[in-house]
């Protein structure tokens, strides 16, 4: 039987597991609205408040997309079509290697709103019981990050993994924008450092919507739980 709701009582995890939930990139530029908007992106909202309000956790951590303007990711920065791809010189090689980088609308450019958390979201931050991490990524003018553990080449670690360590995480419940690209890296980042990860799938939304259940079968490969907030809320009450 689920716990009450009150909030002296949230729910939590019985089996003892330090738990973390993990935001991803719930930032106006990728809601209705925004630069990159990802459609239906709002509609995860009531399910990322429902587990800030309900739920006990030993750790929040929100990430953000936080990038220089003319970052590589902005296809203005390299004159070229959005949603297409270019190749970029990989920053630290010296053998000429490349990445592979899709381009985007410039979006979440560091002291713009669209950089900005949800403000229902930022709101629950502000007043959480639960200790709050707050992880910007992309910043680097040459790479892009979608994972909020590392660069795209993982040349460099943000301090998300060093937090999670610190406080002893042992799960992680992942919610947020976008499925395909950032919440997907989070969540096999998450699982490469061999965290429990439980990826709420009523929590999330993708860029391209077509792709949404190949992206949740591979996280599953991985050995992630794909769950809605009802299923997790039954296994851990
Ligand atoms: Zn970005």
């Amino acid at each position: 039987m689920a716990n009450t709701t009150s909030e002296s009582k949230r729910i939590r995890y019985n089996d003892g597991k330090k738990t973390a939930l993990m935001l991803v990139d719930i930032q106006y530029d990728f809601l209705p609205g925004g630069a990159l908007a990802v459609t239906d992106g709002d509609k995860i909202l009531p399910v990322v408040y429902d587990l800030l309000d309900r739920f006990d956790w030993d750790l929040v951590v929100a990430s953000a997309d936080d990038h220089p303007k003319g970052h590589v990711s902005f296809a203005s920065t390299h004159n070229k079509d959005c949603f297409a791809q270019t190749s970029i010189p990989e920053p630290r090689s010296k053998t000429g290697a490349t990445l592979v980088q899709d381009l985007w609308p410039d979006h979440c450019v560091q002291g713009t709103s669209g950089g900005d958390f949800e403000s229902g979201v930022q709101s629950r931050l502000d007043a959480s019981p639960s200790k709050v991490a707050v992880i910007r990524k992309g910043s680097h003018q040459d790479i892009d990050s979608y994972s909020a553990f590392a660069d795209n080449a993982y040349l460099v670690f943000t301090d998300l993994p060093k937090v999670l360590y610190s406080n002893g995480i042992e799960r992680l419940v992942v919610v947020g924008l976008a499925t395909d690209f950032c919440v997907r890296a989070t969540a096999i980042d998450s699982r490469k450092f061999n965290f429990e990860t439980v990826v709420i799938r009523d929590g999330i939304r993708g860029v391209f919507a077509d792709r949404e259940e190949a992206v949740l079968s591979e996280l599953s490969s991985w050995g992630a739980q794909v769950q809605t907030l009802g299923e997790y809320e039954n296994e851990a009450s």
